[in-house]
């Protein structure tokens, strides 16, 4: 007998024998202990950076860092230990990270991750489970399902709703206004966009969305060909919330210039105020004028799960897509967030079948097929943390984080509110509580009196003074890693935010900050009216 397998013309000798890098993957009893000391080693160095800081950050300046980080090798040709690689990543970027953990790291929709979550980004990232076929993530895939199944009954869908685990809010916008796009086209044009591309028609398509809306409507809007000019932004009243009437208002005009509104992007909490948009009114006008109701829930979606703050949401049902992110509110790290579809079979827009992935008779036996939901192909199991959060805090546990931090918006509100020095922009709806420095009160004027004599009074109060101090105030509070405040424009002046997920963070560190806006506030007003 000749020839066979094993046999071809290559001795022993020449073959491929295994680098000595194997030793750095799993995959045997070796391998198992290479990865328990690897993970034991990262905690280490990660609990130690914890332990050491003080405060949400270091305050360095992004030049300082680039010019650290510029001498560091980033492919060297020879390895070096572990130990020593995660030292320097210790020294030269831990030290430096903002720490989302500390109570005083209140700017942005920028959660601390939970424990469990943490665990299980361990778990999920040491599988490697790759969402986009079965046959790489077998039981994931299944879970995946079973995660946006409960999603959907979070938000009241009826069966037959669908969903997918995206990036974020940006992925979950984009997938909504796509499918509302094509579905829109396919019935009022007759046009598989998803084949034929735009309609001639297609200069027309408008969607609304209100003034304070996130901007991934208008980015969506030009990722899906239609350019940011298609976005109408709608009035919000006085509370940030779309102006219902206004909304009236802008449809009808669309429809007397012949225009084709297709889609209503509702915000559930919008990303500067928490403000949430009348959702139930929203759904009236798409039912009645057949249009897609979106609603970007990525940040007030959290709410579905307190009974308490669930009638915020009241209509939500009734849209047509949401976007929930879960590494807002939902204290996931980064990145989780889920697009629910109402009609799941609205999903046949989106098919694709490749013949390596998922070729049409997998559908037939029913087998998940989870990369026709998603613009993604390789995907995370990014549903697992929120799996795992879930059942380790139970939905109660969870709420009572959710309803802690808004009720401590509420009472950083009245702190503000009781502060003469600031002003509150908006009643806090969520946890964002947006605010300002008054440098037009009436005692800092006096204290600048004899060369307020000299100069206009005005000076003081001018939205352009205004503006300088409260971004100096939040400059200098980060430079000094004092506090990380977010900071925003509200009616073409800036000011400044807090935005608390974190159920460690009390109104006592809250009036600690507030009382050094202040003193800020009074140091850089000086500076600021002087220098003008
Ligand atoms: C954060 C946010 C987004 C963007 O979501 P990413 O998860 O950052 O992609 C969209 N809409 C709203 C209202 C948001 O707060």
């Amino acid at each position: 007998m000749t020839g066979g397998l094993g046999q071809a013309s290559r001795s022993r000798a020449d073959e491929p024998t295994p680098p000595a890098a194997a030793s750095a993957f799993l995959g045997d009893p070796e391998g198992n202990a290479a990865y328990a000391d690897a993970i034991e080693l990262a905690r280490e160095v990660l609990v130690e950076s914890f332990a050491t800081a003080e405060g949400p950050y270091a305050g360095t300046d992004h030049e300082t860092l680039r010019e650290r980080l510029a001498d560091l090798p980033v492919v060297p040709d020879e390895g070096e230990s572990l130990d020593a690689v995660l030292e320097t990543v210790a020294d030269e970027v831990l030290d430096d990270s903002v720490r989302v953990h500390d109570p005083d790291c209140v700017a942005h929709l920028h959660c601390p991750p939970t424990i469990p979550a943490l665990a299980a980004e361990v778990v999920l990232s040491g599988t490697n489970q790759s969402l986009d076929s079965f046959d790489q993530a077998p039981a994931a895939s299944v879970l995946e399902e079973r995660v946006v199944d409960a999603c959907c009954d979070l938000f009241d869908y009826p069966a037959g709703a669908d969903g997918v685990f995206t990036g974020g809010g940006t992925e979950s916008n984009l997938l909504g206004l796509l499918l509302a796009r094509d579905w829109y086209c396919e019935r009022r044009f007759d046009r598989d966009v998803q084949a034929a591309g735009l309609p001639p028609e297609a200069a027309d398509l408008r969607l609304l969305c209100s003034e304070a809306a996130h901007f991934t409507a208008d980015q969506a809007a030009h990722h899906l060909g239609l350019g940011e000019d298609a976005v109408v932004s709608v009035p919000t009243d006085g509370d940030r919330r779309m102006d219902v009437s206004a909304l009236d208002e802008t449809l009808d005009r669309l429809a007397a210039e012949g225009r084709h509104p297709f889609a209503i992007v509702g915000t559930a909490g919008t990303t500067d105020f928490g403000s949430i948009d009348p959702v139930d009114a929203l759904a009236d006008r798409a039912a009645e004028r057949d249009l897609w109701l979106h609603v970007d829930a990525a940040y007030g979606g959290a709410c579905a799960i307190s009974d308490r703050l669930r009638p915020k949401l009241a209509g939500i049902d009734r849209a047509d897509s949401i976007a929930v992110d879960f590494h807002k509110l939902f204290y996931q790290p980064i990145g989780c967030g889920a697009f629910l579809l109402r009609d799941g079979d609205r999903y046949r827009l989106l098919e694709r079948n490749a013949a390596y992935l998922n070729p049409e008779r997998d559908d037939a036996a029913g087998v998940p097929n989870l990369v026709s939901k998603s613009p993604r192909t390789t995907r995370r199991f990014d549903a697992l943390k929120p799996f795992v959060t879930f059942n380790a805090l139970g939905r109660t546990g969870l709420a009572d984080c959710v309803e802690y931090v808004c009720d401590l918006a509420d009472a950083a509100a009245d702190e503000i509110r009781a502060e003469p020095a600031l002003e509150l922009c908006c009643e806090p709806e969520l946890s964002a509580v947006v605010f300002r420095y008054r440098p037009d009160r009436t005692d800092g004027c006096d204290r600048t009196a004899d060369r307020a004599d000299r100069a206009d009074r005005t000076d003081c109060s001018s939205g352009e003074v205004v503006g300088r101090v409260n971004r100096a105030i939040r400059d200098e509070l980060f430079a000094d890693g004092e506090a990380l405040l977010a900071r925003t424009t509200v009616d073409g002046t800036p000011a400044l935010k807090f935005t608390l997920l974190n159920p460690r963070t009390t109104l006592s560190d809250l009036r600690d900050t507030l009382a050094a806006v202040v003193d800020r506030g009074e140091a850089l007003e000086r500076e600021v009216i002087d220098s003008a």
